[in-house]
């Protein structure tokens, strides 16, 4: 078995990302995939409507100079054809394919101590050694199935959305329901309403969405946009929390203090959250800048938005039943939308409040719920991930002395940094739990990650070392901060799949750090100059000596 420096899990945009830069620096790798081409969460999620919530210039590489300036997006938020054409595109230019097994599901990462070596092994039976293992496998890579009796009595067609088929679904002349109002169910509805005879939303919680403004881009404010390309990433990565765009071609220059909801009046507040609705997107809750903090700022904001929603939704009981009351704004992923409420004034489309009339089973002919049953032909299931950590778990890691990380996250996902756990050495997780990663612009944390990664590879070369892991005490230190950072702001309050609350039996755990990508990049560049602090390297043979 040849042994390669890193065998690298998962070719979405975090595999494409690291086997570029080990290319780049004569390393050798396998990327081994479970689909049969690259892209990820693009390759897999082919709903209609899916598309990206960060604008396109912002969500899209910036390690290539000539990749960014060569690659054409056609609209603010890129649909999902396009974003896959792209890691398809990255996946060529640079080489990469040749380098990547697909149809290759990893089923066990076993460490092995005294040759300081992994093995992972695919479903069948394949085997490859790395000195490293690169957990590049997603945060919301593994569909959730909700308990629902009945589901596989259905005899009409059935869809997930995270598994939509490759050639397309046509909803012409169907009676179409639909189970799901997170940011899949919210893309998708409009869209498969286009179509359908009848629409049936079965809504359980509604979500917090804000329009994307969606439109064909300007090639010349693009040309205008990329001349400025390398001030905007710089702002992308330090310049605010969440790493996503600006709009404006000239990027702002200092990193500029918040406006906080005390600094002004209430008209004002009304004005900047104006500005910021027509202006379109997630950016929205950066308007005021301690709506995820501060409950009054956020009661704000939640305010405003029912209103708009009673002010586009025609029928009042369904206007509603759309305002969510029982999580703050931002608490769950902001959904972005392109005419989401203003479906539900078609009169083909109806909500069904399943909160109050509780879904009891899916039929071979429809979906029952307590007081009616509802034809359908097609039944559309866009009920999220088991985030974060579903990926990681559903491969048997084991790390010293037979560990299995499944033991060692049975209370809650440790991670050091969101990079590495201890007692699991050379083995890194790209946007780990613990890590700013969902609550982020992906591409700019993923970035973060793989360089930092590859620079510490470098660094262990240089001094000679042959192995790292998180050094315990540091581990539990950060896994402390994580949830101190948390406990600041209204997160906790979301019961959202960020604390795994949509997943039966998964532990309660607030998973993402909350602190913003600019600070997190700054306490890791920091740990790095630092001789990588919190790292132990080496650890088995200083043992031994
Ligand atoms: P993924 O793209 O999830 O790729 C992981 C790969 O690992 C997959 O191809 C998977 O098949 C493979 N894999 C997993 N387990 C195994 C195994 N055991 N063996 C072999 N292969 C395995 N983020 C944003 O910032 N902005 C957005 O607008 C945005 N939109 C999104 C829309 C949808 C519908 C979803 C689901 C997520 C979205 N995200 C968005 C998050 C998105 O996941 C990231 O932006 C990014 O694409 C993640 O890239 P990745 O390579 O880290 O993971
Ligand atoms: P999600 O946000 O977890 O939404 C799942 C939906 O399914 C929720 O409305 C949930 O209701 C519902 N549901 C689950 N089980 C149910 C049941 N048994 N009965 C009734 N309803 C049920 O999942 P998602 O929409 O796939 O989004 C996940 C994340 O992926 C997003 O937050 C985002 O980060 C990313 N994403 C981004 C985009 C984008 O805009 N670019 C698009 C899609 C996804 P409850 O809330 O009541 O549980």
């Amino acid at each position: 078995m040849k042994q390669v420096d890193a065998v690298i899990v998962g070719a979405g945009f975090s595999g494409l990302y690291l086997m570029y830069r080990f290319l780049k620096a004569n390393r050798t790798a396998v990327v081994l995939e479970q689909g049969d081409d690259v892209g990820g969460t693009w390759y897999w999620n082919r709903y209609p409507g899916a598309r990206c919530d960060a604008e396109s210039l912002a969500y899209s590489f910036s390690f290539s100079e000539d990749l960014e300036q060569e690659w054409s997006w056609s609209e603010r938020y890129a649909p999902q054809p396009e974003i896959l054409d792209y890691a398809r595109h990255v996946a060529d230019r640079f080489g990469l394919r040749p380098h990547i097994r697909f149809n290759s599901k990893v089923s066990s990462a076993h460490w092995d101590e005294a040759a300081g070596v992994w093995t992972v092994t695919s479903d069948q039976g394949e085997s490859f050694v790395g000195r490293h293992c690169i957990m590049a496998t997603g945060c919301l890579s593994v569909p959730q199935l909700p308990d629902i009796q009945g589901l596989d009595d259905f005899k009409g067609e059935r869809y997930q959305a995270s598994l939509w088929p490759h050639e397309g679904v046509s909803f012409s002349g169907k009676r179409v329901g639909i189970i799901g109002t997170g940011s899949s169910g919210i893309q998708s509805i409009p869209v498969i309403a286009e179509e359908a005879d009848h629409l049936t939303v079965f809504q359980r919680t509604p979500n917090f969405s804000v329009p994307a403004k969606n439109a064909p881009l300007d090639q010349t404010w693009v040309e205008a946009f990329k001349a400025h390309y390398p001030a905007h990433r710089h702002n992308h990565r330090i310049g605010n929390g969440s790493g996503f765009g600006d709009l404006d071609i000239e990027p702002k220059g200092a990193v500029e203090d918040p406006i906080l909801f005390s600094d002004v009046s209430e008209a004002e507040a009304h004005d900047l959250l104006e500005a910021a609705w027509q202006r379109g997107g997630a950016r929205f809750m950066a308007a005021i800048g301690d709506t995820m903090m501060n409950q009054t700022a956020n009661d704000f904001a939640r305010s405003f938005i029912h209103k708009k929603i009673r002010s586009i939704v025609k029928d009042e009981a369904t206007a509603e039943a759309l305002c969510p009351t029982n999580h703050p704004v931002g608490t769950r992923r902001i959904c972005v939308d392109i005419e989401y409420f203003e479906t539900y004034n078609l009169p083909h489309v109806r909500l069904l409040d399943v909160a109050k009339d509780p879904i009891q089973q899916v039929t071979e002919t429809g979906v029952q719920t307590a007081s009616e049953h509802v034809a359908l032909d097609v039944l559309v299931l866009a009920t999220g991930f088991d985030a974060m950590t579903g990926a990681l778990l559903n491969i048997d890691i084991r790390g010293r002395n037979d560990r299995a990380l499944s033991d060692e996250w049975a209370a809650g996902p440790r991670s050091y940094l969101g990079l590495m756990m201890a007692d699991f050495p050379n083995l890194w997780t790209i946007t780990g739990p613990g890590s700013p990663s969902v609550l982020s612009n992906m591409m700019v944390s993923i970035e973060q990650h793989v360089d930092w990664v590859c620079e510490c590879l470098d660094w262990l070369d240089e001094h000679n070392h042959q192995r790292i892991e998180a050094d315990r005490a540091a581990q539990d230190a950060w896994v402390a901060h994580v949830q101190e950072v948390a406990e600041g702001t209204l997160f906790p309050k979301g019961g959202s799949w960020y604390l795994g609350a949509n997943v039966p039996g998964k532990p309660r755990i607030f998973m993402p750090y909350a602190a913003g990508v600019g600070p997190y990049r700054i306490i890791c560049d920091e740990v790095a100059q630092a001789g990588y602090r919190g790292f132990i390297v080496d650890a088995a043979e200083a043992a031994a000596s």
